[in-house]
């Protein structure tokens, strides 16, 4: 869609409207969405070397280490070649930023911010129909009927991690982790951060931030 390949990595705390504010950057500006969290997962139900490698440490909670993370996503970017795209859940600490960095130019970083109490309002207030993953939010999408499944007629549950105190200590332990990463950015000084409560509301602000800078651009 455009000529200039411009590469971008995407912050933003779990249920900070991340996930939403990528597929509206790749339906307008035709980027590709490049998820480490996706591709783990995905290479766990294909049960592939990496996905069994990576399952041990997804299920117990803990990241999986550095030369897994950088190998898999640098081999990703490599294979989609020069198109443009937005990192998703990498870098997450210091040495992949370098190690990422090492190889390609990264020209954004889109900090989404969202406080806390708004996250752990939203999340009190969503239920899930675990076996479709569909995601309803009381108040704002609601299912037609409610506890049910628009599609299927199921019902719906609230997960056992979306407990205020469960998501508290989850946003806590995110910002602690990435703050390195913000930090290392920010030094070279390609951080923009958009603050707000709904996507809708930020989504503006990124697509004109990301017109603007396209345009720029050489
Ligand atoms: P996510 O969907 O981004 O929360 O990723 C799910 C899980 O995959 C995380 O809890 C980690 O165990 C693992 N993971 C994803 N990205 C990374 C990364 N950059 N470094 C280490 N582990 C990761």
């Amino acid at each position: 869609m455009y000529s200039k390949i411009f590469r971008t990595v995407i912050i933003g705390a779990p249920g900070s409207g991340k996930g939403t504010i990528s597929e509206l950057i790749v339906q307008t500006f035709g980027f590709l969405h490049i998820s480490s969290g996706d591709i783990l997962r995905q290479n766990i139900m294909n049960n592939t070397d990496l996905g069994k490698k990576a399952r041990q440490y997804i299920s117990s909670g803990r990241l999986v280490p550095d030369e897994i993370l950088n190998k898999t996503m640098l081999g990703r970017i490599t294979e989609v070649g020069n198109k443009s795209y937005i990192l998703d859940g990498f870098p997450r600490n210091k040495e992949q930023a370098e190690v990422l960095a090492g190889s390609e130019h990264i020209d954004a970083v889109i900090n989404l911010v969202v406080a806390h109490d708004v996250i752990i309002d939203r999340v009190k207030n969503r239920w899930i129909h675990p076996p479709s993953g569909r995601v309803y939010n009381i108040g704002f999408n609601d299912p037609r009927v409610p506890g049910k499944d628009d599609e299927t007629g199921e019902p719906l549950v609230q997960r056992e991690d979306d407990k205020p105190e469960v998501v508290k200590k989850r946003l806590q332990l995110y910002d602690k982790i990435m703050l390195p990463v913000l930090e290392y950015y920010k030094d070279r000084g390609i951080v923009t951060t958009f603050r707000g409560s709904r996507s809708k509301e930020i989504w503006p602000r990124v697509e004109l931030f990301l017109r603007e800078k396209i345009h720029k651009c050489p």
